[in-house]
């Protein structure tokens, strides 16, 4: 089965209004890879201004809103500074980054959380992209393939097949965020697969049908070897997606024809 491949640019916290408009024009104006679907990813204080910008979408083309973070609480509610999935929905939101490996480490963030995020995103009719991803000192302690299985269960296990629908994984090895140090096409095929393996024991539509990104230093200059990897979906994108001529060419690059 095709799956249509994702690009999805993280924006983190970092943009003025300006910055963003400057950023989404340009994307749009150089937009010419429609066969890859992208999302744009912004702070919430910025996601009503980018989806006003993303109504200038020319006719033909996949950008979609994004969130970074949603709250664990279905809400609404007395949860002071907590954005619900709810509040996402109905302001145009479509995505919503889950388990991001910042949130776990700075944020506290468990594996409890990112099912009961899920759980709120799917009920509010958000599309997840749950991230799973081991550190240096997992990897080298030879844990890669236990972490992910463990942050995948946490999730898979309670909503199984049923409730997972049209969500999608990010694997983002944590060694490879914002390095500069991307995994090698080795190491990002073996965990893919590895990650897939687990979709198929679910269900077999399942391990056919989930889009499973890659994030980790992705820029121009690495993302065809990347996205010539068969079980790579597609990339989350930071640092890179800050830039509109990297993040077009890094769409380029996961095109069938680019
Ligand atoms: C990310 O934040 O999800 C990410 C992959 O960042 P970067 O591309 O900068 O490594």
């Amino acid at each position: 089965m095709a799956r249509r491949k994702l690009i999805a640019g993280n924006w983190k916290m970092v943009g003025t209004t300006a910055e963003n408009q400057a950023r989404v024009e340009a994307i749009l104006a150089a937009l010419t890879i429609n066969q890859v679907e992208w999302a744009l990813l912004p702070a919430f204080v910025h996601l009503t201004q980018v989806a006003a910008l993303l109504k200038q979408l020319p006719q033909g083309f996949a950008v979609r809103l994004g969130a970074q973070h949603v709250s664990e609480q279905p809400g609404p509610g007395a949860f002071t500074g907590e954005v619900s999935a709810l509040m996402l929905k109905d302001i145009g939101v479509h995505y919503v980054l889950i388990g991001h490996s910042e949130r776990r480490s700075l944020y506290g963030v468990t594996d409890a959380v990112t099912l009961a995020q899920f759980q709120a995103a799917k009920a509010a009719g958000l599309t997840p992209i749950l991230c799973v991803g081991e550190t240096r000192a997992e990897r080298e302690a030879g844990r890669t393939e236990a972490v992910i299985a463990r942050q995948l269960s946490a999730v898979l296990d309670t909503v199984k097949a049923e409730g997972w629908g049209d969500a999608l994984i990010a694997y983002e090895p944590v060694w490879a965020i914002g390095t500069g140090l991307a995994a090698s096409v080795e190491q990002a095929s073996q965990v893919h697969q590895f990650i897939r393996s687990r979709l198929r024991s679910v269900g077999d539509i399942m391990g056919d049908s989930v889009r499973i990104l890659y994030g980790g230093s992705v820029k121009p200059a690495n993302a065809k070897e990347l996205f010539s990897v068969a079980d790579i979906d597609g990339g989350l994108i930071g640092g890179a997606a800050l830039n509109a001529a990297d993040f077009l060419a890094i769409g380029a690059a996961a095109s069938p024809s680019g």
